[in-house]
């Protein structure tokens, strides 16, 4: 292995649904839902595999897809996008985001990122070159520190990675720090790659994409997937929404990544775009209840924990619990509670202001939802 990817190791996330299923624990680590996506889109795959589809989609995805994204971001966002210049399907929001930041950063380029900082924003940014400069959101509510960030640009800044709502934290970038963004962009000619994957899993507040900003449409990729919008995680069909050049230049770095993939999945979710909205109103609701139901349980239970605004996962401080360490609580409680959890620390560089978190996943059925937190409350206990 190249010295610089040394120390990636596996991702956290394997390494916890491991020990959960080594423990037959219930899984609240990794962020995959226990549920099905629409029947719908199950037969549109079916259909597109009985119609022949079995070959390579073409680079940028096939039409349908990349006409029902454009319908998707004109319907939500009132975004008007060019379905053969500006949207580019790929292998989940991962290949989006990874083909995005090889095309636009030269080695030593800077890019802002948020902290905690999701595991693969770091892993590519390392192949790339680029310099990783984390701006922290901040325990305990974890908003955006405007001052911080604007305090991170320096002339070699190239470009700012966005995640909203935030894997792990659940923050939902409120409409004023998204213009500040969009400001500093402006002002010092950055581009920004948003991460929207959870876009249609908003509790309190809204979600609007950076790219809805002034000046910001020219300069954005807006990166989302099928996966967490529609419940199939491992159909990994993602896209990215961005001006010509930028669709250009990032078409480039993907052709080589993996070409194109998952033809008939594509049609699959090109069907469930279309369907309308019902089925996102019903998610985020479905969702709603299960963030509710792990915060108000724990909450009885007597633990400290932060309800988010949006996204798969509460956040938990197991010194509520009687424990001290997030990390090897996550590793202790699989066998010790038969439960799973990730540790926030797995999201930072310096672990000394998380040491105590961890992230539990809330896209599972409320039954399993109810034993987890159980489990989890009988930490006081051993
Ligand atoms: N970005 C974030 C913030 C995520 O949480 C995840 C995975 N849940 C991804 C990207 C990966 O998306 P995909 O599976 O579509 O590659
Ligand atoms: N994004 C998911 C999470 O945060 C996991 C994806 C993965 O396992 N790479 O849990």
């Amino acid at each position: 292995l190249v010295a610089r990817m040394r120390g990636f190791g596996t991702t956290i996330f394997g390494e916890m649904t491991a020990l959960a299923l080594a423990h037959d624990a219930v899984n609240l680590g990794q962020g995959f839902p226990d549920e099905d996506p629409p029947a719908l889109m199950v037969d549109a795959v079916v259909d597109a595999m009985r119609a022949g589809h079995h070959q390579y989609a073409p680079g940028p995805g096939v039409a349908a897809l990349r006409r029902a994204v454009a319908d998707h971001q004109r319907r939500c966002y009132s975004l008007e996008l060019d379905p053969d210049t500006e949207i580019s399907i790929t292998f989940g929001a991962t290949e989006a985001v990874a083909a995005s930041l090889l095309a636009l950063c030269e080695p030593g380029d800077e890019v802002l990122v948020l902290e905690p900082t999701y595991d693969a924003y770091t892993a590519v940014l390392t192949l790339a070159g680029a310099v990783e400069v984390r701006v922290p959101l901040r325990a305990p509510d974890f908003a955006l520190d405007l001052d911080a960030l604007r305090a991170a640009v320096t002339p070699r800044t190239r470009l700012v990675l966005l995640n909203t709502p935030h894997n792990p934290t659940g923050t939902v970038l409120s409409d004023a720090a998204l213009a500040a963004v969009a400001e500093l962009c402006r002002e010092h000619d950055l581009l920004a790659v948003t991460d929207e994957v959870y876009e249609h899993l908003v509790y309190d507040g809204r979600h609007r994409p950076l790219a809805t900003w002034p000046g910001m449409r020219e300069r954005t990729v807006t990166v989302s997937s099928a996966g967490k919008t529609f419940s199939c995680t491992g159909w990994k069909v993602g896209w990215a929404c961005a001006p010509p050049p930028l669709t250009a230049a990032l078409r480039t770095t993907k052709q080589f990544l993996s070409f194109s993939g998952g033809t008939p999945l594509q049609y699959g979710v090109a069907a469930g775009l279309d369907a309308g909205d019902a089925w996102f109103d019903a998610l985020r609701e479905r969702h709603r209840r299960r963030r509710d139901l792990v915060v108000d349980r724990l909450r009885a239970g007597g633990a400290a924990v932060h309800s988010p605004a949006g996204g798969y996962f509460v956040t938990l401080d197991v010194r509520s619990l009687g424990h001290e360490d997030g990390e090897a609580f996550c590793r202790w409680a699989p066998a010790a509670l038969g439960v799973a959890a990730v540790p926030v620390a797995a999201f930072v560089r310096d672990p000394a202001p998380v040491r105590s978190l961890v992230r539990l996943a809330i896209c599972k059925p409320e039954p399993v939802l109810a034993e987890g937190v159980d489990r989890l409350l009988h930490a006081r206990d051993v």
